[in-house]
């Protein structure tokens, strides 16, 4: 296995603003992102947001001409029809979106989303053409009984049918421990890169491209814990909840990713 970063793994920080925001909010955000993060900046990071469903539209309008991409936080498991309050991967592209996440620990707790679910929301995203971020991770009382990877295993073998199919649309991995989000309490790099390493290589087995597969760290990313974890080669970058409400912090995040390439490459 290849621990160098490849460049297919060109860094990639997104904004996972959750259930946040409102118009004139958002504006102020968006004018502030498209301020800090110019070309210069984007050469070396992919970046995204993803905003709540209800101002993808207001993103497209203000991120049109930026290099900033964005996406949704969810995706319907099914194409079209009578499904009251889903929201299609055909829509999200429609609205310019380049991203959908599946499987956040919030919904897999909060609204009982499957491993199945889960793999059916990248699957039609992905077959959409719309890159497909899939989270996993593990809870505290999981890592404290030792079965951090046998829970990692349960969820990334849920995709092992995504490997047989060939999609243009990429999928990314979104590695963040439960434990971890929104509590100030991000992974150390030794545990983050365990846990990369191991995702990478069941990838790897189930027949994946995991050498060119980005795998991102998420849970309490700030710009403070951001270099350390980007510096790993197992680490392509950052799902970013809280930090990514506040433009400054957001941009400094996706500034230490840039670097993390630039001194890799
Ligand atoms: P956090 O959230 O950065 O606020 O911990 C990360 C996430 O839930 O994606």
């Amino acid at each position: 296995m290849e621990s160098r970063r490849s460049s297919a793994r060109r860094p990639l920080v997104v904004g996972n603003w959750k259930m946040h925001g409102g118009t004139a909010a958002n504006e102020r955000l968006l004018a502030d992102l498209r301020a800090r993060l110019d070309a210069h900046a984007l050469e070396a990071v992919d970046v995204a947001v993803l905003p709540p469903y209800p101002y993808l539209a207001q993103a497209s309008a203000w991120l049109a001409d930026a290099a900033v991409s964005w996406g949704a936080q969810d995706v319907a498991a099914w194409p079209e029809g009578a499904y009251t309050g889903e929201v299609s991967a055909a829509m999200l592209l429609d609205l310019g979106c380049r991203w959908a996440v599946a499987g956040h620990s919030e919904r897999r707790a909060l609204l009982g989303e499957t491993d199945a679910l889960v793999c059916a929301k990248a699957q039609h995203a992905l077959a959409a053409g719309l890159g497909a971020i899939v989270c996993v991770g593990e809870t505290l009382a999981e890592r404290e009984a030792g079965d951090t990877e046998a829970v990692l295993q349960r969820q990334i073998g849920a995709l092992d049918p995504l490997a047989e199919q060939s999609f243009a649309a990429e999928l990314v991995i979104a590695y963040e421990p439960v434990w971890a989000i929104g509590t100030g309490r991000s992974a150390t790099p030794e545990q983050a890169g365990a846990a990369h390493g191991f995702l990478r290589s069941r990838l790897a087995a189930a027949g994946f491209p995991a050498d060119r597969m980005r795998i991102l760290y998420g849970g309490s990313v700030k710009p403070e814990s951001a270099a350390a974890l980007f510096a790993l080669a197992e680490v392509d970058g950052g799902l970013v909840g809280g930090a990514s409400l506040d433009a400054a912090a957001f941009a400094g995040i996706c500034l230490h990713a840039a670097h993390s390439a630039r001194t890799s490459a």
